[in-house]
């Protein structure tokens, strides 16, 4: 099997240390590629390229640095196809929701090229005869560490601010999903950006992604990942004072109140949670019912979980994938046996591993949703990345916001109401990033995403976005 390379200065490369580690499909467990095992001395050389680059890519002009991001997208959107099958079979997500994703990467870069005229800073009279005015400068070398779950988006979220506003990249992908975001960056060498601008080191966290936080020639780290990998990453990042943008777990909830239409709230669940087979920072992960309509929303609930259709992403009819990778899994079956163990809620429907052909050699779980879920429920407390759905009884509003508020995370949550005031009661009184009414985990480029407390710091998306990669020069000026 031939290996794939990493991308440092232009070029393929091996990893100095010359070892590769490989890199399976999750449905099937064979081997799809080896990756080189990028070691400190290969984060070196990328910091190093991007940093030669950084002055000839500041100083071309936005327009020119959004042509390279749309020559991008327009050849990604080309090899949808290809870039899709590639990202199932090592993510495992079904090919239409990989297709999305794909298409989602290439809908980032034109979106930020379509903001490359907007940079520019502010004119501020001040008393006196003088004038002050801010301008707006790239900040260098920026690094992103990204995880499994959705690797082509979130390199997208994180590349095309940074580059549109003139900074220099190196990406760490997550090791169980290189390969996608190795083609992504060579299409952007294709579509003429310069050697140097983005690199890609592949390797474990400890050193490769270490190694790039650690270094002092990277101004700015955007991480996405678990929130105690992100905490590590903020003091390492803390200690050579560098900025950093943290997009961290999620325990979403989903209010679901007694006029809701419970069509809608039971397919928005069922999609929020099972997309992806569960694997999404902003999925429904804790359902709060009330009592007066939970038998009817179970029911529709029930129904459509049934539905969906196991299998091996590339199949044309599945719905739901594996899980990406055997400690997810593993711990799924743990949570689901300690349900049976310690009389912890009532599985609904689900809560085994299935049997079909050839279901032994992959990491596949039913969806399963668990209704008398107890408050202290590890499936409440912790974030649970998998296609298990906790859902909870509540009388009123108080109680289910109370309650949505009582994890210490605060990325997304919905509230499903016909109700106008109670709406708006929860957009104001539930703590979280994103508040979504009568819909769950819409996310569009032009949106500024992020989360508050645990969920991490800083926004993705939006015009937010590049500020997360200027720093604001103030000029006063006395004439
Ligand atoms: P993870 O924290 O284990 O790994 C994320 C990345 O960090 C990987 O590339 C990994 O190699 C690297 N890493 C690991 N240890 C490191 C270290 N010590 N120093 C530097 N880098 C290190 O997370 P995961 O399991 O890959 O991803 C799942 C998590 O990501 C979930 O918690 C999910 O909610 C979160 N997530 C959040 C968002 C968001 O936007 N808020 C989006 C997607 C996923």
């Amino acid at each position: 099997m031939v290996a794939m390379k990493m991308q440092i200065n232009g070029k393929a490369v091996e990893a100095c240390g010359g070892e590769f580690f490989g890199v399976k499909n999750p449905a099937t467990g064979e081997l799809i590629e080896q990756v080189p095992r990028g070691t400190e001395e290969d984060v070196a050389a990328a910091v190093e390229a991007a940093s030669s680059a950084f002055a000839g890519w500041a100083a071309a002009s936005p327009q020119q640095r959004g042509g390279v991001l749309y020559r991008t997208a327009e050849i990604v959107r080309q090899r949808k196809d290809e870039l899709a099958a590639l990202l199932t079979q090592e993510q495992g997500k079904p090919l239409a929701e990989a297709r999305n994703e794909i298409e989602g990467f290439a809908h980032v870069l034109e979106y930020y090229c379509g903001l490359a005229g907007s940079l520019r800073g502010d004119f501020i009279p001040v008393p006196g005869n003088g004038y002050a005015f801010t301008v707006k400068n790239p900040l260098g070398v920026c690094a992103a560490i990204i995880p499994w779950n959705m690797p082509a988006l979130i390199m997208g979220w994180k590349i095309a601010p940074a580059l549109i506003s003139g900074n220099t990249f190196v990406l760490k992908p997550a090791s169980n999903t290189p390969l996608t975001n190795l083609n992504l960056a060579s299409i952007f060498g294709e579509a003429g950006l310069p050697a140097g601008v983005l690199n890609v080191v592949t390797g474990p966290g400890e050193t490769a992604g270490e190694g790039l936080v650690r270094s002092p020639d990277v101004r700015k780290i955007s991480f996405t990942g678990e929130a105690r990998t992100g905490k590590r990453v903020a003091e390492l990042a803390a200690r050579g004072m560098k900025r950093v943008t943290l997009e961290l777990g999620g325990s979403d909830p989903m209010l679901v109140c007694d006029d809701a239409d419970l069509e809608s709230a039971a397919a928005g669940a069922l999609r929020g949670r099972f997309y992806n087979c569960g694997q999404t920072c902003t999925a429904v992960k804790r359902l709060y019912v009330f009592e007066s309509i939970a038998e009817e929303f179970t029911k529709k609930l029930e129904t459509g979980i049934r539905s969906l259709r196991i299998g091996n992403g590339l199949e044309k009819n599945t719905s739901i994938g594996p899980l990406n990778n055997r400690h997810q899994w593993e711990y799924i079956k743990e949570l689901t046996s300690e349900i049976e163990e310690k009389d912890s809620g009532r599985i609904i429907t689900g809560g085994k591993v299935p049997a079909f052909k050839g279901s032994d050699k992959g990491y596949f779980f039913e969806p399963t949703l668990v209704s008398d879920v107890p408050g202290d429920s590890r499936l409440l407390k912790e974030e649970v990345f998998g296609p298990l759905l906790p859902m909870v009884t509540v009388k009123d509003l108080d109680e289910a916001i109370e309650e949505a508020n009582s994890t210490s995370y605060g990325l997304g949550a919905s509230i499903w109401t016909k109700d106008l005031d109670r709406a708006r009661t929860g957009c104001e009184q539930l703590n979280a990033g994103i508040i979504w009414v009568n819909q769950h985990m819409k996310i569009a480029p032009e949106v500024p995403f992020g989360g508050v407390k645990e969920s991490g710091f800083g926004r993705e998306n939006g015009p937010d976005a590049l500020s997360e990669y200027l720093e604001t020069k103030t000029i006063m000026l006395k004439t």
